[in-house]
């Protein structure tokens, strides 16, 4: 028999073999059944309460392990309502009044207690109780069912982990050590559960479509992630065949890790910086051991979403002051909150959106919200005289924002000079270029602005009209489309004209078939997944600029498709490579 064989878009690279994790929702469905035999259905409640204990303490001992105290926190709260004897009493209150089995009686009172505490819209405080009290109820009734939950925190042996869709939330929770890949349903290469997997080294597979209905727990599979494929139940041949290619793959990393000293230079004697995008703090370390030149984005918005409420100005300030500080002088830049989109805030709830992408998002929210703007503002000008900082606003679409945005900043720095507090003179302010009118008037923006960043994962998606989260629409995310390559050469060309510099932090930076086509149109800074460094550089040591110059030209001038683009590309890295 065959092997069968699925595929999806490679999201982040490399290649695992282990067995299925499935992280899909469980069927807790039950009947409710009339019974006289109240006893039996109250010894079977306490069993299940004492099973769940025993597996909430569990998932607290090795979520603190392998997590962190601050991300067991939670389950210390769900041990906590397990223990607490009134939610109990009434439970079993329910069985004897009502002569109904366990599992209804469960149901019935943790729906009235979810509903009581989730109706309570001025009390924060009870509203997480309701999500504690669901969750515990889920886990009390699956023992009843005898149902296995799944629960990614626990994961201690080595895995693959397939769902329908993993939020930027759920990848965090993945402990490295143990989840060998992942594949999801759902998803593109530039969702931000992608980018994460990259920054985590975690090779995954995503927008299979239907990877969920087709692999059980238990199934082994092989992920290639370097060509998208997953096979599941492998033969032994393929097994062998798949772990030397997995060798390979190792060796040429091995290859690349030898130039992680040195510069990023054309053959040519061109330089540019290669530099590296983070989510947190933590990311520093990466970056740094994949000689990476600065960090080109730090996404904010995760120091956001990692907390259980807005982050105080001392909290950001430390957060900032300890990234500037690891990178020793090296550039910074750090952009302003991106809320929205497909990365959510537990604690900021806001209206549901036909088109999130398109909604109230980034520069959006901080320019209505200044209160919040103000905060991070201020931890960041304060950080400022810790390295070499540099602030970028997200999402700009107009000269407007961009000056409001400014004028805050300028407003918030006066303050702060007015109560005494040292803020570095030489801190540069950029954009990101990832709405299509920014990049049109990129030459006035060019006047006013410090550097241009072009985030193509946005970019792309506006351009083409594209969902960057729906696979089915992915053939249009098409970085080497003609239209594409005219925008960013004349935001390139615009920053230049005015003595700026253009700098880029979508995924196109670090993708192997456009660096030579960017580097020939004379893009300055490169900033991708730490882990796609080395590689770069090893690609950019190889091309001659004057040739990518001529390269460019032809792509942007006589190309009418992407895929006439890519085979020009080719054919120049293979004769690069001569
Ligand atoms: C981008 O849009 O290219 C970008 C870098 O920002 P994000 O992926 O966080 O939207
Ligand atoms: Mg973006």
């Amino acid at each position: 028999m065959s092997t069968v064989k699925l595929t999806g878009i490679a999201a982040s690279d490399g290649i695992a073999i282990a067995p299925v994790y499935l992280l899909t929702e469980p069927d807790l469905r039950f009947e409710t059944k009339q019974t006289e035999d109240s006893q039996a259905e109250i010894a079977r409640l306490e069993a299940a309460y004492a099973q769940a204990i025993t597996e909430v303490s569990k998932i607290r001992d090795i979520a603190k392990e392998s997590l962190g105290a601050e991300e067991a926190q939670v389950f210390e709260a769900h041990l906590l309502v397990l223990q607490d004897p009134e939610f109990t009493d009434q439970v079993k209150n329910h069985i004897e009044t009502e002569k109904v089995n366990a599992e209804a009686a469960l149901h019935q009172v943790s729906t009235f207690f979810i509903n009581l505490f989730a109706g309570m819209e001025d009390n924060p405080y009870m509203q997480e109780r309701a999500a504690d009290i669901k969750d515990v109820s889920e886990r009390v009734l699956a023992a009843l069912l005898g149902v296995k939950l799944p629960s990614p925190a626990t994961i201690d042996e080595e895995v693959i982990v397939i769902a329908h869709d993993l939020t930027p939330s759920d990848t965090a929770q993945l402990n490295k050590q143990f989840v060998k890949a992942f594949v999801t349903n759902i998803g593109g290469r530039t969702s931000h559960s992608a980018i994460m997997a990259r920054s985590l080294e975690i090779p995954a597979i995503v927008g299979t479509k239907n990877v969920t209905e087709i692999v059980k727990d238990g199934d082994v599979l092989i992920v290639d992630a370097l060509e998208g494929v997953v096979l599941v139940n492998p033969s032994q041949d393929e097994i062998a065949q798949y772990q030397e290619k997995a060798a390979a793959y190792d060796a040429q990393k091995a290859e690349w890790e030898k130039l992680v000293a040195a510069p990023s230079v054309t053959k040519d004697g061109h330089h540019v910086e290669l530099a590296a995008n983070i989510g947190t703090p933590k990311d520093v370390k990466g970056v740094l051991e994949n000689g990476a030149e600065g960090i080109g984005l730090y996404r904010t918005e995760f120091l956001y979403m990692d907390a259980s409420d807005f982050p105080t100005e001392d909290e950001q300030y430390e957060a900032y002051k300890a990234v500037l500080e690891s990178m020793d002088g090296k550039g910074v830049v750090v952009r302003t909150m991106d809320i929205g989109g497909d990365k959510e805030l537990p604690y900021l709830t806001l209206p549901r959106e036909m088109n999130p992408f398109l909604g109230y998002r980034a520069i959006r929210i901080s320019l209505d919200r200044t209160d919040m703007f103000k905060t991070q503002l201020r931890a960041l000008l304060r950080a400022s005289v810790h390295g070499n900082l540099r602030i970028m606003f997200p999402m700009i679409a107009t000269l407007a924002e961009f000056r409001s945005a400014k004028a805050v900043l300028d407003a918030t720095k006066a303050e702060l000079v007015k109560e005494g507090v040292a803020v570095s003179e030489d801190i540069q302010v950029g954009i990101m270029i990832e709405i299509p009118a920014a990049a049109v008037l990129a030459h006035q923006f060019a006047k006013e602005v410090d550097f241009f960043s072009i985030g193509t994962n946005d970019l792309i998606q506006y351009t083409m009209a594209a969902d960057r989260m729906n696979e089915q629409v992915s053939y249009l995310y098409q970085p080497y489309n003609p239209s594409i390559l005219t925008l960013i050469k004349h935001v390139i060309d615009a920053s230049h004209k005015e003595g700026k510099w253009t700098g880029m932090c979508g995924e196109m930076a670090g993708d192997q078939t456009a660096v030579p086509l960017l580097l020939g149109m004379g893009l300055d800074e490169f900033s991708m997944s730490a882990t796609s460094v080395l590689k770069t550089r090893s690609l950019i040591s190889k091309l001659n600029l004057t040739d990518m110059q001529a390269l460019a030209d032809k792509a942007i001038n006589e190309c009418t498709t992407a895929e006439e683009v890519v085979e020009l590309v080719n054919a120049a890295v293979e004769a690069a490579n001569a």
